[in-house]
């Protein structure tokens, strides 16, 4: 099917890619919608994109098990990391996978339950504001060039849709409680992959003694 191309309310010329947006679901995702959302608050507008990182069970990749956490489906049973999560009702908008897939979980319209408690810029509660991507991996190893591609590949057709201005991890947004998606995601290489958007990948700067310290990895 031929996608129409939405009309942006907030044009920009690094971004006017071939984006296919319908009611917030990108169409060249696969859609794996999850029953954990809710409706943004009115008024809120889509500003923030926030980068984490999951693997389920931790260090493992592949599987079905993100999906199944995501749709309320996880067997408590079906590994020992898995009963600790199983109940939890969470959500992102979506997910990268190591080969670059992406699914999405959440229309973006929507707002997904990613982020929990959160502040960044003096503002609380930045579920109601973001949209959430989840990067296949575990804090502190690295990541696959594939993800770097999909990542700044993602974050442009957002940019292109939606208001975002800037990205961050995780950890910026709820330190001392969340440290995903953590050092071995190079800020700087996205950076770089994101050229002239008008994005502003904020944490780079504070990462980099943490990359500093990853330099023999
Ligand atoms: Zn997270």
């Amino acid at each position: 099917m031929k996608c129409r191309q939405r009309r942006r309310r907030h044009p920009r010329r690094d971004c006017l890619e071939a984006a296919c947006w319908r009611q917030g679901w990108l169409s060249t995702a696969r859609a794996v919608p999850s029953p954990n959302h809710g409706p943004r608050p009115a008024g809120a507008e889509v500003r923030l994109a926030v980068l984490h990182s999951i693997s389920l069970p931790p260090g493992r990749y592949g599987g079905p098990a993100i999906e199944q956490l995501f749709t309320n489906r996880l067997d408590p049973a079906g590994h020992p990391a898995f009963a600790e999560v199983a109940a939890l009702r969470v959500s992102a908008h979506f997910l990268i996978r190591r080969d670059g897939q992406v699914l999405q979980f959440v229309s973006v319209a929507d707002r997904a339950w990613h982020a929990g408690a959160s502040r960044w810029r003096g503002v609380a509660n930045r579920n109601d504001d973001s949209v959430g991507i989840e990067l296949e991996g575990l804090e502190g190893r690295r990541f696959t060039a594939a993800q770097y591609r999909r990542a700044a590949w993602l974050l442009r057709r957002l940019c292109g849709a939606w208001p975002v201005t800037e990205v961050v991890g995780h950890e910026h947004i709820a330190p001392g409680r969340k440290r995903d998606p953590g050092p071995g995601w190079r800020w700087p290489r996205l950076a770089r992959r994101l050229g002239g958007m008008p994005l502003q990948p904020t944490p780079a700067r504070a990462t980099a003694s943490a990359l500093r310290a990853l330099a023999g990895d």
